[in-house]
């Protein structure tokens, strides 16, 4: 199989560099969730000892493996969100530099992608996404019909997240009526629908499988039924973006 990657213009360089930076700042915000970080860009001293950190931790993923997860000026260990966040800025670096059309795609996957990042994390620290998270996935979705000017799929994005939520919802009082405790949340239900909006009916469908399937494997090393599906969810649609 070979991979036809487009031509490395400057854009698409700085999106795969800056994106495990853009996955730490992800992982800040997440982490200070449901205050706002301070400070908002960036956070370049601990948060635990106040400590500023030298250049080298603020590289991310290098710094983490290197200190081996210790927070190197007090005792206690970096939380497991900032590694997460930023391997996966990278993925979303990757896939929005070099798997997109052109820049405007390119960015609007790219703030998708982060904005994916963020409410998974949340998702699985508090077992809460946030509703504006969720609406911010549903407005990039329109957004990237829009610039395209593909008016049909507009609409057939926001019919597909309204069927998507309320049948996602449907399972949720069902699970809850006949387990006593529902399978789902209603951000689970909100935030399937928000996707729909991108991808359409069947490749939402294809997403909420993808995500079963990713939780039961989750359930079975955890040996416990974990509440979030969330991050399940954005794993699946990252894929098919
Ligand atoms: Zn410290």
């Amino acid at each position: 199989m070979t991979l036809d990657l487009p031509p490395l213009e400057p854009w698409r360089v700085f999106m795969v560099l800056a994106g495990p930076f853009v996955g730490t700042l992800a992982a800040t915000w997440a982490v200070a969730w449901p205050r706002l970080p301070r400070p908002l860009w960036g956070g370049s001293s601990c948060a635990r000892c106040g400590t500023s950190a030298p250049l080298w931790r603020q590289v991310p993923l290098l710094s983490w493996a290197l200190s081996k997860g210790g927070r190197g000026c007090c005792d206690g260990k970096i939380p497991w969100s900032y590694p997460l966040g930023e391997a996966a800025g990278l993925v979303v670096g990757l896939i929005s530099g070099l798997l997109t059309a052109d820049w405007t795609e390119g960015t609007l996957r790219y703030l998708l992608g982060v904005t994916l990042i963020y409410l998974s994390l949340v998702d699985l620290r508090r077992y809460v996404i946030p509703v504006q998270a969720i609406a911010v996935v549903a407005l990039l979705g329109g957004a990237e019909h829009v610039v395209r000017g593909d008016c049909a799929a507009l609409g057939e994005g926001l019919l597909a997240g309204g069927v998507t939520a309320a049948m996602f919802e449907a399972l949720r009082r069902l699970s809850s009526r006949l387990r006593g405790v529902p399978v789902l949340g209603l951000g689970d239900s909100l935030l399937a629908g928000g996707l729909a909006v991108w991808l359409g009916q069947d490749a939402a469908l294809m997403v909420a499988v993808a995500a079963g399937g990713a939780l039961l494997v989750r359930i079975s090393l955890a040996r416990r039924i974990t509440p979030s599906f969330g991050w399940a969810l954005s794993a699946a649609a990252l894929g098919l973006l």
